[in-house]
């Protein structure tokens, strides 16, 4: 196909806005699918995505269009996702694409993400085709929608904007003519050496790694040559191909075009998104500049469970970030656990759903530990040649005697919500230790600007967010910098021994109370023994919580003797003190236990 007859573009929505029914309609009308294949929401096919509703992961589709003017288009359409943990999939998608359709919803009308991601197109600099959608729902409130998506940006004063129904497939027709005609054709030199953007890859067990690409210069082929430019790897090319949105081999990519390719590798570290792909023989003199790679948010120590062996968690874990590229790992040791790793995710929901991955699609089982953020721990007598030590595991945060202070990953934090919720909006921010930025009004919408320490939005921020806003605010979050916190290290002992895995850093100033809640939360999750055994939280070296799990049943050694309860209660601490090496290696935590701490706030 030359390249004035490709279109690259993706679809921009709020969530539920209709993106994934009109990318079924796009399939439908240009025959790229038939209608009897077109199972609803055909691009979110993963597990967890049908399980959640929502779409986890960009899509890429090559579609061929019939145009009224009786040229041939070939559209490869990208889908995305809509939640702010996956806002990484969506500036990827950004990257492969020239324009975008940015839906809404008439019943609804604009919409916080509506506005987000709009941001995030111009950005790009993408070219954006507005459209309405939902008019055939009797809700549905065209003109007011009108007005509210020209007031968006002075240059959609006086665009044409589509009025479609996805579901029908009433008028998106339009859709489809006007996407060639408003759209700039992919620009790119078809005779230049070969230049393509490695935008996702995932892994196969017989094909090795295959990835995602962009084409901006030159042709790619099978068994061509190849290099990876940062890399550094050389391979052969095992095959090329593009998405329908089942994979098709195909002869040759060109220049602007979007597919895949199957590169054999299986060293999985070798293939890296945002890399440049060129040809060995004749190499492009420029890389495509690096797009920030995605920075973890939160932090967790996955642990195999039940059957799954480390190896096995291994290999699933390198796999599956390879298919996530803003998902980083890397191996740890605890005493309680044993071997396991150091897992960095954009947030809580994105671990909730790289947990469900490995279990869906790797069968792995996963023990999770408390998310935490990540500290700059200044020591007193600081190391040769290292500034501060960079905690992402609360079991390695140094002694409180060593510290001479502590800062923190802080976010901007921008909120898009609905004017009747910005009381309610702002007294969360304050709780969670929020400073105001700057504020936006448009029209019905307000946009906040937060700064937030990470560890405050780490754990039901988001979930509170939309539960005071009724489901309409967007979050937007951004690495901004560390700044100074007091915070301390709670440690938690079951029988005096120290358990490493449920370590926890939190601000002093919340100490107590989250010490109280969790050594009460234990009290039912520690599996019981046959002797009570306290369980305490220690900060600094003193005990300021402590509970007793009841025994399982009354002490054989103690029962049925005619002792005071003094007497009994030192028999049953030099019994268990006597089993404190036991305790330390043998107990088993369930995951249970973790999550009371995760629930404590
Ligand atoms: P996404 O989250 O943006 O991908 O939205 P979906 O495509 O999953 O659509 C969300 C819901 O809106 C689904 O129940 C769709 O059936 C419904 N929907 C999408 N487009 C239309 C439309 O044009 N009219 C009506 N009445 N419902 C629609
Ligand atoms: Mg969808």
């Amino acid at each position: 196909m030359k390249l004035a007859n490709i279109r690259n573009f993706a679809i921009i929505a709020h969530i539920d806005h209709g993106k994934s029914t009109l990318a079924d309609r796009i399939m439908e009308q240009t025959a790229t699918v038939s209608k009897r294949q077109l199972s609803e929401q055909l691009l979110d096919s993963m597990e967890v995505e049908q399980a959640h509703g929502v779409t986890v992961k960009s899509r890429s589709v090559r579609n061929f269009y019939q145009a009224d003017n009786g040229q041939e288009y070939e559209y490869n359409l990208i889908d995305t996702p809509g939640h702010v943990d996956f806002a990484y999939e969506v500036s990827k998608s950004l990257a492969a694409s020239d324009g975008a359709i940015l839906l809404v919803d008439a019943t609804q009308g604009v919409q916080a993400q509506t506005v987000a991601n709009l941001r995030l197109a111009l950005k790009h600099n993408l070219t954006i085709i507005p459209v309405i959608n939902k008019i055939d729902n009797a809700a549905a409130d065209v003109a007011a929608t009108e007005a509210q998506i020209r007031a968006l940006r002075p240059e959609f004063a006086d665009v044409t904007i589509l009025k479609i129904s996805a579901k029908t497939g009433e008028n998106v027709h339009q859709v489809l003519e006007a996407i060639y005609q408003k759209i700039p054709a992919p620009q790119g030199k078809p005779d230049a050496p070969l230049k393509a953007l490695i935008f996702d890859s995932q892994y196969d067990s017989y094909q090795g790694i295959i990835a995602d690409v962009r084409l901006i210069d030159g042709t790619l082929k099978s068994q061509q040559k190849l290099q990876l430019m940062q890399g550094g790897s050389i391979f052969n090319a095992q095959a090329v191909g593009i998405f329908t949105p089942d994979m098709k081999p195909v002869k040759e990519l060109n220049a602007g075009e979007v597919g895949y390719i199957v590169t054999g590798i299986k060293d999985i570290a070798s293939v890296q998104v945002g890399d440049t792909l060129t040809t060995a023989e004749n190499p492009t003199k420029n890389a495509i500049p690096h797009f920030k790679p995605a920075q973890s948010m939160v932090y967790a120590g996955f642990y195999p469970k039940g059957d799954t062996s480390y190896e096995a968690l291994k290999q699933a874990i390198s796999k599956l970030a390879l298919n996530d590229s803003a998902f980083h790992y890397t191996p740890e040791q605890s005493e309680a656990l044993d071997a396991g790793f150091r897992c960095g995710f954009l947030g809580i929901f994105h671990l909730q759903i790289i947990q469900e991955r490995l279990r869906d699609e790797y069968h792995v089982e996963v023990l999770t530990t408390a998310p935490n953020a990540t500290y700059h721990v200044y020591l007193k007598q600081p190391q040769p040649k290292q500034e501060y030590l960079t905690i992402t595991n609360p079991a390695k945060f140094p002694d409180f005697s060593e510290i001479d202070y502590v800062t923190e990953s802080y976010v901007k934090a921008v909120i898009t919500t609905p004017n009747e919720y910005l009381g309610a909006v702002m007294k969360l921010c304050d709780q969670h230790f929020g400073e105001m930025v700057d504020l936006d009004n448009q029209q019905d919408l307000v946009t906040l600007t937060y700064k937030l320490p990470v560890s405050e939005i780490a754990y039901d921020f988001f979930n509170s967010l939309k539960s005071i806003t009724h489901g309409f605010a967007t979050l937007d979050t951004e690495f901004l910098d560390y700044e100074l916190v007091d915070v301390v290290k709670i440690q938690i002992q079951i029988n005096y021994a120290a358990v490493d895995a449920l370590d926890i850093i939190v601000p002093r100033q919340k100490a107590d109370l989250i010490a109280h809640k969790l050594v009460k939360k234990l009290k039912y999750t520690v599996p019981r023994r046959l002797y009570p055994m306290p369980v305490q939280a220690m900060v600094e070296n003193k005990s300021i919580a402590r509970v007793d799990v009841p025994p399982l049943r009354k002490n054989a050694a103690v029962n049925g003797e005619k002792r005071s309860i003094s007497k009994k209660q030192q028999l049953l601490r030099r019994q268990s003190l006597n089993k404190r090496q036991a305790v330390k290696s043998d107990i088993k935590l369930p995951q249970s236990v973790f999550d009371a701490i995760l629930n404590i706030n």
